[in-house]
């Protein structure tokens, strides 16, 4: 049975296995990736905004000490006024420069007195010594009488800035006005110093301080400072007074993760807050880098698998092709079974290669048999076909001997069947043995049998016929006596070139042995008239 079948869309194995491998691991790759993405998105906007709100409340904290700090250090000042009463005008300078060098809370000190006058300004270089106040701020902190925080105003000096002021009184209750001091929004302050002159850390966190009308009093970008914030939702809620954390959206409409304290001594509200871009920006970095350090292993279980796959298929695609050359009828060289380590494939190599073996083996037993004659063991006539047949096609010289038992009827006849069978087979190794290597034996049929004599004259032929005609003469057979046998003889291409032929002259040859009285060698006739006169 022969199939015919095409593999173009067969899918080999190995791509099989190598697709199903990539698919998997894409597959858990996708997922781990989204989950991934997904939780560390969560962590990293919990983490931001609790660290923002740790931060936010520490904030608070520090500068509700420094606000107290402040204050008392103006309420300080006004009572060494009041004890030093006597002081020359040179000399309460002197002491508001002190003051206001070694504490740093403020830009600048100033008395104000009772009248708006401003008696002294430290550092002198303000330039308003002795003028009059004009801002509404101070005269609205010097007509309350109580201790005040201005809203962010700009100064005659044309400075953006804030007053904190203390009330004046002296030690007989009477209004000397106020000890106010200054701090200069848009340069360096005591707010830049605590929340941080660069800004910006590593997550673009930064802080932000409003003041309790919803103004910005200090932010990273000097330029912002002074502008009305209420539009921010949690600016509205810390000027109500609450804290907390939550993303929103700024005046800019930018996300942010921010968290917000309130001051309790000022009402201002502290927020520290991370853009939600940079906390996106390191999500994307934590992606890329679990991308990374898994596409690498990925990449190794991929080459793995296509190894592995080519190792597997490699016994079977060897299997197939040893198969199809079995099917197409040649005789397999089969390879030395090597064990593979695939318990199926080695399993399947050891069966087919021994299937194969022992068909072999049947196949060459049989083919063997059909061309052997079993009582003589001698190749058969089928054999002698087809070797005249291929001798003449490759024109190789060779001649042909036909021997026929002289009256062997009679030794049928006298001695029975099974004995003339023994003579037969002695005959047969008879002419084996005459003929050796110098040619192939045949058993014709009955009690007829064929030499054929490659490279043999038939002079040659002739006499290795007679070799054996005289030792079969002499040789005593299994029924006690010799028998003697007739021979004819022709020579290819001499006598004919057709097979048919050439036998046909040499059983011409062989009938006129008989014919001539039996026990003797006849060469084929056309050639006889070339042979000397002895052998005609
Ligand atoms: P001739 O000298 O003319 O060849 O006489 P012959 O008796 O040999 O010739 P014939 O062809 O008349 O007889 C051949 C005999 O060979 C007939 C048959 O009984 C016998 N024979 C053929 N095949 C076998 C065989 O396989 N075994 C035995 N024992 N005898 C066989
Ligand atoms: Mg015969
Ligand atoms: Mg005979």
């Amino acid at each position: 049975m022969k199939f015919s079948y095409t593999q173009k869309h067969k899918i080999k194995f190995s791509t099989l296995l190598t697709a199903l491998v990539a698919a998997s691991i894409l597959c858990t790759l996708l997922i781990l990736l989204v989950t991934s993405y997904k939780s560390e998105k969560d962590s990293l906007i919990k983490t931001t905004l609790a660290l923002n709100y740790s931060k936010s409340e520490k904030m608070k904290d520090t500068v509700n000490f420094l606000f107290k700090s402040m204050k008392t250090s103006l309420q300080e000042t006004t009572q060494y006024l009041d004890q030093n009463k006597n002081l020359t005008d040179d000399e309460a300078q002197h002491s508001l420069e002190l003051i206001q060098n070694t504490n740093r809370y403020f830009n600048s000190i100033t008395w104000v007195d009772e009248t708006g006058l401003i008696r002294n300004i430290a550092p002198l270089s303000v330039g308003l010594k002795n003028t009059y106040i004009t801002n509404e701020q101070t005269d609205a902190a010097l007509r309350s009488r109580h201790p005040y925080v201005s809203a962010p105003f700009v100064a005659p000096t044309g400075r953006l800035l804030l007053l904190i002021s203390e009330p004046f009184f002296d030690s007989k209750g009477s209004y000397r006005g106020l000890i106010g001091g200054t701090i200069y929004l848009e340069e360096n302050n005591i707010l830049n110093e605590i929340l941080g002159q660069s800004a910006m850390d590593l997550y673009n966190s930064y802080y932000y301080v409003v003041d309790n009308n919803g103004k910005l009093i200090y932010h990273p970008d000097k330029s912002r400072i002074g502008d009305q914030v209420t539009a921010n939702p949690i600016v509205r809620r810390m000027l109500n007074g609450s804290s907390g954390m939550e993303i929103t959206t700024n005046t800019l409409g930018i996300e942010m993760a921010a968290a917000y304290s309130v001051v309790p001594e000022t009402g201002w509200g502290i927020v520290q807050q991370t853009p939600m871009s940079s906390i996106q920006e390191r999500l994307n970095e934590h992606i890329r880098k679990m991308l990374l350090y898994t596409l690498l292993p990925f990449f190794a279980l991929l080459v793995l698998s296509i190894i592995l796959a080519e190792r597997l298929t490699r016994p079977f695609v060897k299997l197939a092709n040893l198969m199809k050359e079995f099917s197409s009828g040649r005789h397999v060289q089969l390879p030395p079974i090597q064990s593979h380590w695939n318990r199926e494939a080695d399993y399947l190599t050891r069966s087919v290669t021994e299937a194969i073996d022992t068909m072999q083996k049947n196949q060459d037993q049989l083919e063997q048999k059909a061309k052997t004659d079993p009582l003589t063991g001698l190749s058969n006539r089928r054999t002698l076909n087809e070797m005249m047949e291929t001798w003449s096609l490759r024109s190789q010289p060779y001649s042909v001997m036909i021997i026929d038992i002289d009256h062997f009827k009679l030794v049928n006849d006298t001695y029975g069947h099974p004995a003339g069978d023994e003579v037969l087979k002695q005959l047969a190794s008879t002419i084996d043995a005459i003929v050796k290597d110098n040619g192939r034996c045949f058993r014709y049929g009955g009690e007829e049998f064929v030499v054929l004599l490659p490279s043999f004259t038939a002079v040659e032929a002739y006499w290795l016929a007679e070799q054996l005609r005289k030792k079969t003469e002499t040789t005593i057979t299994p029924v006690g006596k010799p028998v003697t046998i007739s021979i004819g003889i022709a020579e290819f291409p001499m006598h004919a070139n057709i097979p048919e032929k050439l036998f046909s002259l040499a059983d011409q040859a062989l009938y006129q042995s008989k014919h001539a009285g039996r026990n003797q060698t006849t060469i084929a006739r056309a050639y006889t008239h070339n042979l000397p006169a002895a052998y005609q």
